[in-house]
């Protein structure tokens, strides 16, 4: 029985008004403890999230893996620890494909992260040739294998992994149920093959990609897809309240 876990990727959107206005009209809709349910916001809206958040989760959607340093514009974990965060995002495929982000450098995240008590939500997911190419399973394969090597199955088992097909993120192109829950279930079975049944039971895998109100509750039925990754609908109090009406 694994926690079902629901969170908006708000990417480069936001201000702090905005993300006070938001927290204060959707954080109570978040209230109980049948899900879990969360923003991750950019790193200038994260206090003003957390200074607004009593149901809602928050997240970070990136950090660097060196504590200190002369790394211009990067945020150390230690820095968002100081803030009371619990979640990160890392290795989203918009950073790999424009910020050089690679299985190396997130996996050196995932276990700095860990470290320091912060759930990495790692995400992984196969380009549209790779898809049409049929090497879905192998690129999500190699993916978990470079982000995850080295960490303990227990720090596996507590963290989450969203699958999310890059032809299928913020195209309006949401893959169907059937490759979602196939797809989903490859991570659960590489997890399983990796770091043991426990972790593999435990992990919460998610499925991003065009979700949306109207899709989001046959994607939660699925037995090996525990919540989504949302990005545009996450954007609107109004969609994502009714994600989290819709999935309790
Ligand atoms: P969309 O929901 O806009 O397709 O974005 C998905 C995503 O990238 C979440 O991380």
């Amino acid at each position: 029985s694994r926690k079902p876990i629901i969170v908006g990727n708000w990417k480069m959107n936001k201000n702090n008004a905005e993300t006070k206005a938001f927290f204060e009209a959707v954080d109570a809709a978040a209230a109980g403890d049948t899900a879990t349910y969360g923003i991750g916001a950019p790193f200038t809206d994260l206090q003003t999230a957390i200074a607004n958040a009593k149901n809602l989760i928050v997240a970070a959607e990136n950090c660097h893996f060196e504590d200190a340093g002369a790394f211009t514009g990067e945020v150390s974990v230690p820095m968002l620890e100081e803030l009371g965060l619990k979640y990160c995002i890392i290795g989203h495929s918009e950073r790999r494909q424009m910020f050089g982000d690679t299985n190396e450098t997130v996996n050196k995240k995932a276990h700095r992260l860990i470290k320091a008590g912060i759930t990495p939500i790692l995400c992984i997911g196969e380009t549209e040739a790779e898809f049409d190419a049929g090497q879905s399973e192998q690129v999500i394969r190699d993916e978990l294998a470079g982000s995850l090597k080295d960490l303990a199955p227990e720090a596996v088992a507590n963290m989450v992994i969203a699958y999310e097909p890059i032809w299928a993120i913020g195209t309006g192109k949401s893959a169907s149920v059937e490759i979602a829950e196939n797809c989903c279930k490859t991570v659960r079975d590489a997890v399983r093959d990796m770091f043991g049944d426990e972790a593999a039971d435990k992990v919460r895998i998610q499925y991003g990609g065009s979700v949306k109100p109207n899709n989001v509750v046959e994607y939660m039925a699925q037995p090996d897809i525990d919540g989504a990754l949302i990005g545009g609908a996450s954007l609107k109090a109004d969609s994502f309240i009714e994600i989290i009406e819709k999935t309790k």
